[in-house]
């Protein structure tokens, strides 16, 4: 790894070691202890020659678009978003990206779920159902408006909610189901959206992670009932911390402003009509992500190529599953992950990564460090200074002690993930192919 690259690359990097809690392959590495089998290469861990042989330079992310709105936006007589020249042009590029009639900026993704939920009227005892795999951001909302998040199982490789599952963990006080496009891949929302449909229930698009995802076409978060995207830092576009509410419902579109901001409707104020907080987005903020979004078609058509390209060269190789994308899906590769299968190799996943990192791999084994369920403020139901009304008052059975996703602890388990970002070129992801398929064929059992 050349020194420059490294540079470049700490910053993200960091982040990605802060929020993941996953291993982060290093570069002081231990020789395998594994049996040597005769290979073309010998691997870089073995004193073999790196498969990554050219580097990537990180580019800035903001520069003279994100400057100029910002200048426009310091001539303001106010920086204050209703009404707010940024923040109107933030929608106008938004419903671009996703369009839908209704539009709601706010402070975070985790806010524009919050949003969601409480628009769509769920509230004590209401159970929604989601995926374990996700930002804990998915969630919050469901549990500050006293409903009780629910966890159905996921598709091996998708990563995603499997319809079946879902459908299974339905009962009589199922609300909602959150449908998280992880990595960037979309669910597989007309399965999603025919459960929803049969049971009555609300289907809420969290696309933090989907930014230019489109599903058999359709641009993400126009399915459900609500889309919700984050502009935090390490989203495909940003203003540091932000996000974006949509809907296209006629019932719920209506009520995003209010949520977002103190429970009163601004066009036609009739005092504090409901109970919301303050997740309203500056114009500083709205100028930056307004400057974001004109970079973000060639973002993602860089990261569906990239992603794409690595599913290409690595599938049939022993002992990896490739992440799954449907054919007609754009997925937009949040993250690329794939996952080992143990029983083909002979080598844990810290070894394969550890390898790979040798081969001069930008690479991290596993995700978040636990199913959301498995997290201590779960396993403790301690979400209310230490309590759970819901549950002290008879409104919720759930015990998460007592929750298992399988599949979903199979995949934090055996997951890889390798870092798309739009600098990388071709040349270079397949020389990561080249990395991952030398080092499967090296532990191939
Ligand atoms: C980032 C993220 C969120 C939360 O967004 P914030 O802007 O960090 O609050 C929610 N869901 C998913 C899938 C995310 O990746």
């Amino acid at each position: 790894m050349s020194k420059g690259r490294n540079i470049k690359w700490v910053s993200r990097r960091d982040f990605v070691k802060y929020a993941s809690g996953g291993l982060l392959a290093t570069s002081t590495l231990m020789a395998s202890k594994a049996p040597a089998v005769q290979s073309r290469s010998p691997l870089a861990i073995d004193g073999g020659e790196k498969a990554i042989k050219i580097s990537c330079r990180a580019e800035p992310r903001w520069g003279e678009p994100e400057l100029k709105q910002l200048s426009d936006m310091l001539k303001q007589g106010t920086l204050f978003y209703w009404g707010g020249p940024q923040t109107e042009l933030l929608i106008q590029r938004f419903r671009e990206v996703c369009p839908v009639e209704y539009v709601q900026t706010c402070s975070s993704g985790t806010a524009a779920i919050h949003i969601a939920v409480a628009a769509a009227g769920i509230g004590p005892g209401d159970e929604v159902i989601t995926t374990p795999i996700t930002d804990i951001g998915t969630v919050i909302g469901i549990l500050y408006q006293q409903a009780v998040p629910v966890f159905a199982d996921l598709g091996a490789a998708t990563y995603n909610l499997a319809p079946a599952d879902v459908e299974r963990k339905i009962t009589p006080k199922t609300k909602a189901i959150i449908a998280v496009h992880l990595m960037g891949n979309p669910c597989n929302m007309d399965a999603l959206k025919k459960i929803a449909d049969r049971h009555n229930l609300i289907l809420i698009e969290d696309c933090a992670q989907a930014w230019g995802a489109k599903y058999r076409g359709r641009p993400i978060g126009t399915i459900g009932h609500f889309a919700c995207f984050s502009l935090q830092n390490s989203k495909h576009v940003t203003c540091g911390d932000g996000g974006v509410v949509g809907s296209g419902d006629q019932r719920f579109g209506p009520l995003l402003q209010k949520f977002g901001d103190k429970g009163g409707d601004r066009r036609k104020w009739g005092g504090h009509e409901v109970f919301a907080t303050n997740y309203r987005m500056s114009e500083p903020q709205a100028a930056v992500a307004a400057a974001q979004l004109t970079r973000l078609e060639e973002i993602a058509s860089k990261r569906v190529k990239l992603g794409n390209l690595l599913t290409e060269k690595i599938s049939g190789l022993p002992g990896v599953i490739p992440h799954e994308v449907h054919p007609d899906d754009r997925a937009v590769y949040w993250f690329y992950m794939f996952r080992l299968r143990p029983a083909e190799l002979r080598c844990n996943r810290s070894q394969f990564v550890r390898a790979l990192a040798a081969e001069g791999l930008s690479v991290s084994g596993g995700y978040i460090a636990k199913p959301l369920y498995g997290e201590p403020i779960f396993q403790n139901h301690s979400f209310f200074a230490g309590r759970w009304p819901i549950k002290e008052m008879g409104l919720t059975g759930m015990d998460y002690t007592k929750v298992k996703c399988p599949e979903a602890e199979a995949i934090l388990q055996t997951c890889i993930r390798v870092f798309i970002y739009e600098y990388m070129t071709e040349e270079y992801i397949s020389q990561v192919a080249e990395a991952i398929a030398k080092v499967a064929r090296h532990y191939a059992a």
